[in-house]
């Protein structure tokens, strides 16, 4: 078993530390968010993802598992994770200051030879310059590689522990060695592969998954128009192995903290060299106009907003976290308080971050008092707890029911049994 550390404890960190101490290693997790230490410090999970917190409880008392704001208290590892955000400049590109002021740190802390792996999303020679960076600063010989994270939010344990593939890149074979020795408990297919192409392996899976996910939605557009349902073109499709079921789910576009960023900044890269990726461009401004979609419906239902009482169900940019980053809730709460709409809404964990940022709106405490006296209402996030709503609270609830089902939570058929207008994702309207 090894020593290893997680610098940056967010989703990705907090996650990965999590799980390569319940296999065994001994993990001291590191963030610079004194906050966050203290909570975790306490067995308080910082974020909300499902059996995380009974699992970093379970692996501080088997002691194998710390955390600490103190970089002294990783130099022992021999392995480092580095897993801080890289968030996008203004311009789309990656901003790589906490990736540099993590190797600052490392480079003055380490006094033996270390790996040092790139769980963060980076552009494709980072890697190699992070290396460069710290080799100029340190006598302590580093290895580098770049491990890319594909797990989900809402779903990262099981991603972790059940992911279809470990990509570790580096062009240094004992370093690769030891980072299969360090997954081997987890028992996943790993693909090893060269610093760039692991680091591009990441950006490529995002942007065709991006891809998926706009492709469908135009076609949910053009279905609305001549009749198609796009749920039965969907699973026609997907029935075709070369083309896959999955991501073909049309709804009002994604959003979280990844494929926005990661597709804008692949653009970037690519227009670097030269390159000017076309169609990655036109999959992010499907995507901006998607978001859009459920304020556009409104707006031609009923013409103006204003003064409207409006029920937003769902706030986090997918069901299963509490994440609000580029959730397309964001978009919309932001342009029907601008249209002069009143505005409840209501999500199962992602309620006290939204409260920062939108002084405006009035946050419901369940579902049922959200609806109580809305004019119209939108599904914005497919939480179970939506889709188990037995429909009728919607005409018993509400002034009219008219719901804008931006994730295609229902079926027109159950729908069609009740007293209710109904408008959702490239599926016919029912008025
Ligand atoms: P996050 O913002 O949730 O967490 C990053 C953490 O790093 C924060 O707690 C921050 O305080 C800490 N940090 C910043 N600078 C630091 C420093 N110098 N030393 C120690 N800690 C520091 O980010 P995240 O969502 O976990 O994403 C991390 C990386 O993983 C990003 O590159 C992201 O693109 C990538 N990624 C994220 C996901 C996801 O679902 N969230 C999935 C795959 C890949």
């Amino acid at each position: 078993m090894k020593k290893i550390a997680v610098v940056g404890t967010g989703y990705v960190g907090l996650v990965t530390g999590v799980g390569l101490s319940h296999i065994g290693h001994e993990v001291t997790c590191l963030d610079v968010d004194h906050e966050k230490i203290d909570l975790l410090q306490k067995g308080r999970s910082p974020i909300y993802e499902v059996s995380l917190e009974p699992m970093i409880q379970e692996n501080q008392k088997q002691k194998r598992l710390s955390f600490t704001s103190k970089y002294e208290d990783i130099q022992e590892s021999e392995i480092i994770l580095i897993a801080v955000g890289t968030p996008q400049h203004p311009d789309g590109s990656a901003n790589l200051t906490y990736i540099y002021e993590a190797a600052e740190a490392i480079a003055q802390t380490i006094n033996q030879e270390v790996t040092v792996v790139v769980k963060s999303t980076v552009p494709v020679g980072t890697c190699q310059n992070v290396k460069n960076y710290i080799q100029a600063k340190t006598p302590f010989p580093i290895q580098m590689v770049s491990n890319p994270e594909f797990l989900r939010e809402g779903n990262a344990l099981k991603d972790l522990f059940e992911g279809d593939r470990i990509v570790i890149g580096s062009d240094d074979q004992k370093a690769i060695q030891t980072v299969m020795e360090m997954y081997a408990p987890f028992d996943i297919p790993m693909m090893t592969t060269d610093l760039a192409s692991a680091e591009m392996i990441k950006y490529a899976s995002n942007a065709f998954l991006a891809t998926k996910i706009s492709f469908i939605n135009e076609i949910s557009s053009i279905c609305e128009k001549v009749g198609a349902n796009v749920e039965a073109v969907a699973k026609g499709m997907g029935m075709d192995r070369r083309i896959g079921s999955s991501f073909l789910q049309a709804g009002i576009g994604y959003g979280g903290s990844c494929f926005p960023k990661d597709t804008k900044a692949l653009v970037q890269m690519a227009g670097n060299v030269e390159h000017q990726f076309d169609l990655l461009e036109s999959v992010i401004h499907v995507n901006n106009k998607q978001q859009n979609k459920i304020v556009d419906q409104m707006k031609e239902r009923c013409g103006s907003l204003v003064g409207k009482r409006i029920t937003i169900l769902g706030l986090a940019f997918k069901p299963g976290t509490d994440d609000l980053r580029e959730a397309a809730s964001l978009v919309i709460l932001d342009r029907l308080l601008r249209e002069g709409a009143f505005i409840t809404a209501y999500d199962p964990v992602a309620m006290p971050r939204a409260k920062e940022k939108f002084p405006a709106v009035t946050f419901a405490s369940n579902v049922k008092e959200a609806l109580a006296g809305a004019d119209l209402a939108a599904i914005v996030t497919e939480w179970e707890e939506f889709k188990e709503l037995p429909l009728h609270f919607y005409d018993e609830l509400m002034n009219e029911a008219i719901l804008f089902d931006g994730r295609n939570c229902y079926s027109l058929d159950e729908v069609r049994e009740q007293n209710m207008e109904y408008y959702s994702v490239g599926r016919p309207a029912i008025e």
